[in-house]
């Protein structure tokens, strides 16, 4: 009998997506070298990483000798050095943002706390990598290297030091009580300083011997604050704590440690200067956290992605085995089916499987991105040190740069011949134009993936859980689904929780630069829907407008007491609008990458089997996600737009009404194909004039048309949406798998 996978059509998914395929939509088909550490990296996750977490060995929070056993294998699978620069014993030139986030999706797609393990290291050298001295760097990022055959030099492992025991820094991280004082300054000689430090929740304490640590000046011999470098041996002590209780990530150790330490002042991350008998430290800490997890935060974002994606094959083999019982045969429904027979578990699978897809896109993304600004960044530093201009000066410098990049995307988003074609090239030349552009981009890309990836992510963690049933929350659970879901939540919080991701994007979303971007990607998602109205750009490029038309509002409007809602103070209104950002961005960066592989998938002649049907249900995926986020963005939207108002004491007369009549109001000539004689929103004045509740509108609609019109509209987009999910959901019931997963459970 001919089973329900050779009844396959050509045009359906065949295959869950391969390497082939994840290369060419995340862009790095041409770049070999990374091919290979995507198999290294594999290799440990499912070998020595998987056995470990069979094993049971999550099930302590000490730092044993088999989760040690972790540190060489990173070692000598190349994981370790493709942090390093080549002059320091790395292998991998340029900027390595994209590499990193590649390992953590790897080693996360079994444990996440494999990744953090190798990742913490990383960051625990980012302050000396992004920020320390050139003497720094030559010391403590080649001493990280792997020592060679033959070498006799103990390995750096080195940990990052920044959250303190409560009440002090946390989110809140300029409140140090990590201290650094003058011990010893003699005439002429470099002060000795003692540095007091305890750190909480500190990863690789259980086995770090270099510390980056941040500490405020307790002294007027010092000014402000800094990072500086402890070293296992300084004289003092070097107390690495006890281990955390912590249940999630255990295969990466973490401690409370406690350092009083007395120190060259040559240890100061990126150095100081002497100021009229005062030490003037380089950078102070919160510039090089700044500049730190603005990297670092993308590859956590990516930790939770791998998650989501690695459930989706777990999950089909569950569900297509479950309830075949013992009567059914090979090529029945019952056998071949399961609980894929069943709508809302393929439905659920769908959601996951976008999310998981969505988030990665985004992630890859960010990643990519800080590649390519890591030059432009250099050469902007060049630029301001060359011209002598720190602090206020260098930002007035760069704002001139930012007026033009806006003219540049002012030029490009003219009417093909209406440009400057003379006057936008000269600009898009200019790498320090370039260099804000991208700037503006990174700033919100980061938070965004950080915050939903992992926020979010972790919710649908829970739903992969709850499709494995009982087993999803059992540590046999396949693809160790149910620590997965207690792990992505670490990943939400730690290196700034979702509030922090709130925060920044509340700010760094709202500049014009990135605005003005933002409305070249609306243009963008109506050029690709006219030709791919599947992927659901059109839903996406009305919800953008939407998002930017509520922004703008809440900028300029008051609540009903006349408080500005567009406020650093006002949470309810400036964090929900960074969360329908975020569902935007991923969803645009999805349909991108489809497009991605439907153009360049084509001239891989490797992909030609299955490609057709890889896109076709990638394009469904699309739909179902930017319907999904649309729904998010209206949502909140519509709260924050008419949730400020106060509502009039009910009254039949007007209120309802209102009601009645906007029923039928509302649905006309909006959503196409329905019909009617009432009249439209844009029928209805500024002032609300027009309108049946003529007594004033309990919903005011003064100004309010253009919301109302993209919010129906937004609703007629829709269309379609739950045919593209039907369509997905039978693709998973056709979809080839392994008979099992290539690591243990
Ligand atoms: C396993 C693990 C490993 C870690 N590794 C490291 C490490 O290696 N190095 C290191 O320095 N730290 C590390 N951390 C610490 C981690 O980065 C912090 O826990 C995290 O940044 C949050 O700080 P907190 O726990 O002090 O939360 P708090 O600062 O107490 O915040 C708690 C909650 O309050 C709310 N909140 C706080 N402030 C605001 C605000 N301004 N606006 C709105 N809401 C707010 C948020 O909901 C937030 O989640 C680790 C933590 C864990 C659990």
């Amino acid at each position: 009998m001919e089973t329900l996978l050779e009844k396959q059509s050509p045009s359906a998914l065949q295959t869950l997506p391969g390497d082939d395929i994840r290369q060419v939509m995340w862009r790095f088909a041409e770049k070999y070298e990374l091919h290979m550490l995507v198999q290294s990296a594999r290799g440990v996750a499912r070998g020595p990483v998987a056995r470990l977490v069979a094993a049971g060995a999550r099930n302590s929070h000490d730092w044993t000798p088999d989760k040690a056993s972790l540190l060489p294998a990173f070692d000598d699978s190349g994981i370790t050095a493709a942090f390093l620069e080549p002059e320091y014993g790395g292998y991998l030139a340029g900027p390595k943002n994209f590499a990193l986030a590649l390992i953590a999706f790897e080693l996360s797609w079994v444990d996440a706390g494999a990744a953090t393990c190798s990742l913490a290291g990383n960051l625990g050298l980012a302050p000396i990598h992004e920020r320390g001295t050139p003497e720094q760097r030559a010391k403590y990022i080649a001493g990280a290297a792997p020592a060679k055959a033959g070498e006799n030099r103990k390995q750096i492992r080195a940990a990052f030091a920044l959250t303190e025991p409560l009440p002090f820094a946390g989110v809140e991280t300029g409140m140090l009580a990590g201290k650094v004082r003058v011990a010893d300054w003699n005439n002429g000689d470099e002060p000795l300083l003692q540095v007091e430090k305890r750190g909480r929740f500190i990863t690789n304490m259980g086995f770090a011997n270099v510390v980056t640590a941040a500490v405020d000046s307790d002294d007027k011999r010092i000014k402000g604050s800094c990072m500086v470098i402890l070293e296992e041996g300084d004289p003092g002590s070097w107390d690495r704590g006890t281990p955390t209780k912590k249940l999630v990530h255990q295969l990466s150790s973490t401690n409370d440690p406690a350092f009083n330490l007395r120190v060259p002042a040559s240890r100061i991350v990126g150095g100081y200067s002497i100021k009229d008998g005062v030490i003037v430290p380089r950078y102070s800490h919160s510039e090089i956290i700044e500049t730190v997890f603005r990297r670092t935060r993308v590859t956590v974002g990516l930790m939770t992605s791998a998650k989501l994606l690695s459930a989706i094959e777990p999950v089909i083999l569950y569900q297509r085995r479950r309830f075949r019982g013992g009567e059914g045969a090979p090529g029945t429904p019952r056998y071949e089916l399961g609980l894929q027979q069943k709508e809302d578990v393929l439905h659920r699978l769908v959601d996951i499987w976008a999310t998981g897809e969505a988030s990665a896109s985004l992630g890859f993304a960010a990643a990519r991105l800080f590649d390519e600004l890591d030059p432009l960044e250099k050469q902007k530093d060049l630029w301001l040190a060359e011209k002598k201009l720190t602090g206020r000066a260098a930002l007035k410098e760069l704002s001139k740069k930012q007026a033009e990049a806006l003219e540049l995307v002012q030029q490009d988003s003219n009417p093909v011949g209406s440009r400057d074609l003379k006057r936008a090239e000269e600009l898009a030349a200019d790498p320090l134009v370039q260099f804000v552009l991208s700037d503006s981009v990174a700033n919100v890309l980061c938070p965004a993936c950080k915050l939903w990836n992992t926020g979010h992510g972790a919710n649908m963690m829970r739903e992969a859980v709850s499709l494995m049933g009982g087993y999803g929350v059992t540590e046999d659970c396949p693809g160790f689904l149910g620590q997965k879901w207690m792990d992505a939540q670490l990943e939400a919080t730690y290196e700034g929780p979702e509030a922090v991701q709130r925060l920044q994007l509340s700010i760094t979303m709202t500049t014009e630069l990135f605005l003005a971007q933002f409305k070249q990607w609306i243009a963008e998602m109506k050029r690709i829907a006219s030709d791919r109205p599947g992927t659901g750009a059109c839903t996406l490029g009305t919800a953008m407008q939407l998002w930017l038309w509520t922004l703008n509002h809440v900028q300029n409007a008051a609540d009903a007491d006349g408080a500005k809602l567009y406020h650093k103070a006002r949470q309810g209104v400036t964090f929900p609008l960074a969360d329908a950002l975020c569902w935007l961005l991923a969803a645009r960066q999805f349909i991108l990458d489809v497009v991605e592989l439907e153009g360049k998938g084509a001239e891989n002649p490797s992909l030609a089997d299955g490609l057709g049907g890889t896109v076709a249900f990638f394009t469904d995926l699309c739909h179902v996600q930017t319907a999904r986020a649309a729904g998010e963005v209206s949502r909140i939207a519509a709260e924050t737009v008419f949730g400020y108002n106060r509502h009039p004491a009910w009254d039949e007369s007007s209120c309802h009404a209102c009601y009645q009549a906007e029923e039928l109001e509302s649905l006309e000539g909006i959503i196409p194909g329905i019909d009617g004689s009432a009249r439209a929103y844009s029928d209805v004045s500024e002032t609300g004039e027009g309108h049946p509740c003529k007594a004033g509108p309990c919903v005011k609609f003064a100004g309010l048309e253009t919301f109302m019109r993209l919010r129906a509209k937004l609703d007629g987009c829709l269309t379609g949406c739950r045919l593209a999910k039907d369509r997905a959901a039978e693709a998973l019931t056709k979809v080839m798998t392994r008979e099992a997963l290539d690591y243990p459970a």
